[in-house]
């Protein structure tokens, strides 16, 4: 996500950096060059020219902080109006107004609609809610089923829609069955077509005239960068849009389409798709973004991550295994399953701040998530006893472990030493009380 954008603006930062003091001259061209960055990364001509004026006349005109030097100064200012850009605050979906709030998603083919309904059916019911799926795309033969499909593997309620009923009809058909059934959520998947045309827009505009809509959400393809944008305009001047999804963010490398279509269509975006499967959907946060951008991590998400996978419970359990050197490779096993339950290894690294300069280096190490599955088998082929007790694995053990797990003994060896190194690293700071129980819950 926005990795060239990041790249050419740590390029500008850093020669203001290097001046102690800046003249207006120094800024003009730092703007320059942030305003061709901004164009490279696919954003609009205007939101970029408006965007380098407003920095540059702040710039100019700010007192200058003791705090901050000079390039520090202008990287905040930059870093508070990429803020304003992304949208400023975090917008919420309305889920208090009227019940059951019905979310709408529209956007053309293609662009994610019947994904992020599953995946936002998958977010709501984690917050406690009784999201039901609607399929109302009657022309695209297996629409209905896709969403039937990932109704089931969510255990998600999916409204029995046919091909021969108005997609209005089955809203409203819908809607009855949700106050029997006592769903609060109606997610309703529209048609999507490959352009925008007439009998589309006629469609939602019925069906947003007759169903007593909570939220209207455009979903856009990021990649498609200023297209996105545009698409999102039109759809927003004929149908009240409430909310932006950008869906195939985690491929976006520009951000052109992110960082323009506030600005163009007023309107916020909510989520952002981050990949294909279903726990793929993060709110979006505009500072968190902003700080992302540049480079400054944001590990706010991180920490909402794993709290969402790390059982308070099962935490505290392990700081005490831990503070009594009790740790197994059994524990072992637990901590890696949660930490696949926070994302790719890749997706974590990126929020931590500073790593994104790490990772371009070539003598680093690359995360690497086949590791991971190796070491995950090659535990999975101990015996439990041999979890519970690593010193009885000798060489006729580690021969058949690596064998069943197919590695290699080098690799056996590899992933017992670096839980012994573990067990002696914890042993070290074990006396410190707090000092392993990692992220603190929030209250
Ligand atoms: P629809 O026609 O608008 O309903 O689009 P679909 O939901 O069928 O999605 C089209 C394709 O985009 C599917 O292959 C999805 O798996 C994929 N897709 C949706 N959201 C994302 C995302 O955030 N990242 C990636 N990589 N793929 C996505």
């Amino acid at each position: 996500m926005f990795e060239n954008l990041s790249d050419r603006l740590e390029g500008v930062f850093k020669k203001l950096r290097g001046h102690g003091k800046l003249s207006e001259e120094n800024i003009a061209e730092a703007m320059r060059e942030v305003r061709t960055a901004l164009l490279e990364a696919d954003v609009n001509f205007k939101v970029a020219k408006d965007f380098v004026a407003t920095v540059t006349q702040k710039a100019v005109g700010r007192e200058v902080s003791g705090a901050l030097s000079p390039g520090q100064q202008v990287i905040k200012i930059v870093h508070e109006e990429l803020v304003e850009l992304l949208g400023g605050v975090t917008e919420q979906i309305e889920l208090d107004g009227r019940q059951p709030v019905v979310i709408m998603m529209a956007g053309l083919q293609g662009s994610g609609k019947t994904t992020t309904s599953g995946k936002l059916a998958k977010m709501l019911k984690a917050k406690g809610r009784k999201p039901y799926l609607v399929p109302a795309d009657i022309y695209r033969p297996a629409a209905i089923e896709q969403l039937q499909v990932l109704g089931e593997r969510l255990e998600i309620p999916v409204h029995p829609s046919t091909t021969d009923i108005k997609p209005v009809e089955i809203c409203h058909q819908a809607l009855k069955e949700a106050e029997v059934r006592n769903y609060d959520t109606l997610i309703i998947d529209t048609a999507g077509r490959l352009h925008i045309d007439e009998a589309l827009m006629d469609e939602l505009k019925e069906i947003q005239a007759a169903i007593p809509l909570s939220e209207v959400l455009f979903v856009a393809d990021a990649m498609t960068g200023q297209d996105a944008v545009t698409v999102a305009d039109k759809f927003n001047s004929d149908l009240e849009v409430s909310g932006i999804v950008l869906t195939k963010m985690e491929g976006d490398a520009r951000g052109g389409a992110a960082l323009s279509i506030k600005n163009i269509t007023g309107k916020p975006i909510k989520f952002v798709g981050i990949g294909e499967g279903l726990d793929d959907l993060e709110v979006f946060h505009p500072e968190r973004v902003a700080s992302r951008i540049l480079g400054m991590g944001d590990i706010l998400t991180l920490i909402e991550k794993a709290e969402a996978v790390v059982d308070k419970k099962e935490a505290d359990k392990i700081a005490k295994k831990l503070k009594k050197n009790k740790f197994t490779l059994e524990d072992f096993l637990d901590q890696i399953q949660q930490i696949k339950k926070m994302g790719s290894l890749d997706q974590i690294l990126d929020m931590v701040p500073g790593i994104s300069k790490l990772k371009k280096l070539k003598d680093v190490p690359k995360p690497d998530e086949k590791e991971l599955v190796k070491t995950e088998a090659i535990i999975r082929s101990m015996t439990i006893k041999e979890r519970r007790n690593h010193q009885m694995i000798n060489a006729s053990r580690r021969k058949r472990i690596a064998a069943g797990s197919g590695t290699t003994i080098g690799d056996v060896n590899r992933v017992l030493k670096s839980y012994s190194e573990m067990l002696k690293m914890m042993k070290k700071i074990s006396g410190k009380p707090g000092a392993i129980t990692g992220v603190k819950r929030r209250k």
